[in-house]
């Protein structure tokens, strides 16, 4: 059974998830990858790449999820 890519619309077997838009996305919407615990990985597609914020806390290695319960406000 073919799944569809949510950004790119190709069919394709398998799926990742983008930790920052939510999105099922195809390998080649995938801009990178990282392992960060032996269970779980943190999954960037291109778009959300390309907006810095995003990027860096790629780098950072903060998910959306790990990012909005650390949240603390800096004003
Ligand atoms: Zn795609
Ligand atoms: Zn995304």
């Amino acid at each position: 059974m073919a799944l569809t890519c949510e950004r790119c619309k190709a069919e394709v077997y398998k799926l990742e998830r983008c930790d920052y838009c939510g999105r099922s996305i195809c390998f080649d919407c995938v801009k990178s990858s990282e392992r960060v615990t032996k269970t779980s990985r943190l999954v960037i597609c291109k778009d959300c790449w390309s907006k810095t914020g995003l990027r860096g806390m790629f780098k950072n290695r903060y998910g959306a999820v790990v990012q909005k319960s650390n949240a603390a406000p800096t004003r």
